[in-house]
């Protein structure tokens, strides 16, 4: 006869692996973890450039919030019980050294994601979970009231009383919770850069420049963000380009992502802007306009991309500014109409906007409202955030939620069958 386990957690991800910790810990008995690569934890390797960005220090619950453009209201609740703060003390308590950096976002003190990874997978050993790699779920079949059978590939089974499916943007896991009866939202990139047909700019690739207001229309609905950007071979990106695509993620998808994109370089309205260049011009009227520039925000390279471009020769004095050529600047800085050709390099995005439809999951312990004794858990539900550490909080509460109602429900159970 075939074990029939306690928990089986399909993804061996950052909210696969917080949810069989949590329900282990909570004197859940058997658990395994099933993962279809050969390596657990891949995503939170690469994640931050490989220092993995664990979460941020935004304490605040509303303002918490505010930094997922899908599940913002949902995610209320579930931070009310298990927050950034709780992430934090979570992995202290088990030993990861964690520290914050000037904007919020907060990464382990040894600035390598091989700490996160060491710090679950010891975690999830000492409890006695395990891990089966190379498995990957095709089906689960609900053959009873408390019997999940899932099937994996070369007709191998497994049996479990409950089931949590953990496998983030993979269409397989959504592919599983649709024949359990789930709806799904579609899924379309989120966080990603964008393409622009500007040689002039790509030319500056490498630059990045703060304090830049960003409008996008797309869909007719308007966008807007303010911060960095970065100038890429292809186009933009940087954390407010980022941020853009993660709240227009599904207008830019309808619009097959070409939209326009308003551009104020300088953080400044066209008269002041204006005004600030005719200070300049009879300041320095004997001066380069090359060498001496106001708006330091942008380096020397950028500025001279744009005087170029509008064909302005960048080793002239300012006594030869014309105004012609002063507007013409200041709508540039201030006013810089770019269109989007499309997003950058396919693979790039970071999550995916969409999955399971939050009206069919109990947001107070992850079960499914539609198949009792299945969870979720993570990137595969309809919830994503902006870059800062947004994403991996999703995933340590919604993680540590379905884990504690496992392991209550199992109590409940017991306390049942004593009774009978
Ligand atoms: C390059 C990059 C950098 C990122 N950096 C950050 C960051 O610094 N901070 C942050 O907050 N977020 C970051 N993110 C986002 C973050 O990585 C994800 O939100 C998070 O990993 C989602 O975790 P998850 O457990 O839900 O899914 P995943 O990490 O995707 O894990 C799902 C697992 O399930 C397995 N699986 C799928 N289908 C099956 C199946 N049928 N059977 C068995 N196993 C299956 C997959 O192989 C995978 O291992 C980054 C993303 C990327 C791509």
């Amino acid at each position: 006869m075939e074990e029939t386990f306690d928990l089986i957690v399909v993804g061996g991800g950052a909210s696969g692996f917080m949810s069989a910790i949590t329900a282990a810990e909570e004197r859940t008995s058997s658990i395994v973890i099933l993962e279809e690569t050969a390596k657990t934890l891949e995503k939170v390797r690469i994640s931050g450039g490989g220092r993995c960005n664990v979460t941020n220090a935004c304490l605040e619950i509303r303002e918490l919030t505010t930094n997922y453009p899908r599940g913002e209201k949902a995610l209320l609740g579930a931070f009310s019980r298990f927050s950034t703060g709780d992430a934090i003390n979570w992995f202290k308590e088990r030993g990861l050294e964690l520290k914050v950096e000037e904007d919020g976002r907060i990464f382990p003190k040894s600035n390598s994601s091989k700490e996160v990874i060491r710090c679950l997978q010891k975690s999830s050993i000492a409890l006695g979970v395990q891990c089966l790699k190379g498995v990957k779920v095709k089906t689960i079949k609900k053959l009873s009231d408390k019997t999940f059978q899932l099937e994996c590939q070369h007709k191998k089974f497994f049996f479990a009383k409950r089931v949590l499916i953990a496998t983030g943007g993979s269409p397989s896991g959504k592919r599983i919770a649709h024949n359990l009866g789930h709806q799904l939202i579609n899924a379309v990139p989120s966080l990603f850069t964008f393409k622009l047909n500007a040689k002039w700019l790509t030319s500056c690739s490498g630059i990045s420049v703060d304090r830049v207001k960003l409008r996008l229309i797309s869909n007719d609905k308007q966008f807007e963000q303010f911060g960095r950007v970065l100038i890429t071979h292809w186009g933009l990106s940087g954390p407010a380009v980022l941020k853009l695509s993660s709240f227009a993620a599904r207008d830019l998808s309808l619009d097959k992502y070409k939209s326009s994109l308003c551009i104020n370089w300088i953080d400044e309205d066209y008269n002041e802007a204006n005004k600030i260049l005719e200070s300049y011009r009879s300041k320095y009227s004997s001066d380069s306009i090359k060498k001496c520039y106001p708006f330091k925000q942008l380096p020397r390279r950028l500025w001279v991309a744009f005087l170029e471009n509008l064909g302005i020769d960048a080793n002239s004095k300012w006594s030869n500014f014309s105004n012609l050529k002063k507007n013409l600047l200041c709508k540039y800085l201030t006013k810089d109409n770019q269109l989007i050709i499309g997003k950058g390099p396919f693979g790039e995005e970071f999550v995916t906007a969409g999955g399971i439809n939050l009206k069919e999951i109990d947001l107070k312990s992850m079960e499914s409202l539609v198949c009792k004794g299945l969870y979720f858990a993570g990137e595969v539900l309809n919830i994503d955030g902006v870059t800062g550490g947004f994403n991996f909080q999703h995933c340590w509460t919604s993680g540590w939620i379905a884990g504690r109602a496992i392991a209550s429900s199992k109590k409940e159970f017991i306390n049942s069958k004593i009774k009978e």
